[in-house]
């Protein structure tokens, strides 16, 4: 693949996740502070976003793989967690905590998967507002196949997208 200044333009155009200081700053409001082993640092640097609200104040998700944690104890070890439920990420499996550790090839790569994710998303998204326009015009009820994903540790939210 060829880097030209418009793919290099894009990445300041990206998602702010994709940057760890960026998810660092999602944890503000994170209940486990300096004396747990769940710090913001080490979540954000084990890929995890905070995505709660006010009834999930813990929840978190993967910015590579999309993986949503939440019921965290303040021993927790955040990189192990992602390890334990999600040995497939591309972020677990590059095993940099630190994008500056990252040579510019491995970036890429991690680039490219986020990239893939965030386009399936969107693509998803204009899917679903298509058929609900379609479904205005028609008077006929949207055939939804999207299930319904609970937020747990139980459940995986890296099923792939065709
Ligand atoms: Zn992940």
């Amino acid at each position: 693949m060829v880097i030209t200044m418009d793919s290099i333009d894009s990445v300041k155009t990206i998602d702010p996740t994709f940057w760890k200081s960026n998810r660092l700053a999602s944890f503000d409001n994170w209940p486990f502070q300096s004396d747990c082993t769940c710090t913001p640092e080490r979540m954000a640097a084990a890929g995890f976003v905070l995505i709660g609200d006010k009834d999930e104040p813990d929840l978190v998700g993967c910015f590579i793989c999309g993986k949503q944690l939440d019921e965290w104890d303040s021993n927790d070890n955040p990189w192990s967690e992602h390890v334990k439920h999600v040995p497939s990420c591309a972020y677990v499996e590059l095993g940099k905590q630190n994008e500056l550790d990252c040579t510019v090839a491995e970036l890429f790569t991690l680039l490219k998967t986020f990239v893939k994710k965030y386009l399936r998303r969107k693509l998803k998204l204009a899917i679903h507002e298509y058929k609900k326009e379609v479904s205005k015009l028609t008077g006929q009820r949207p055939h939804n196949n999207q299930k319904k994903i609970r937020k747990s540790r139980q459940i995986s939210t890296s099923r792939s997208a065709t």
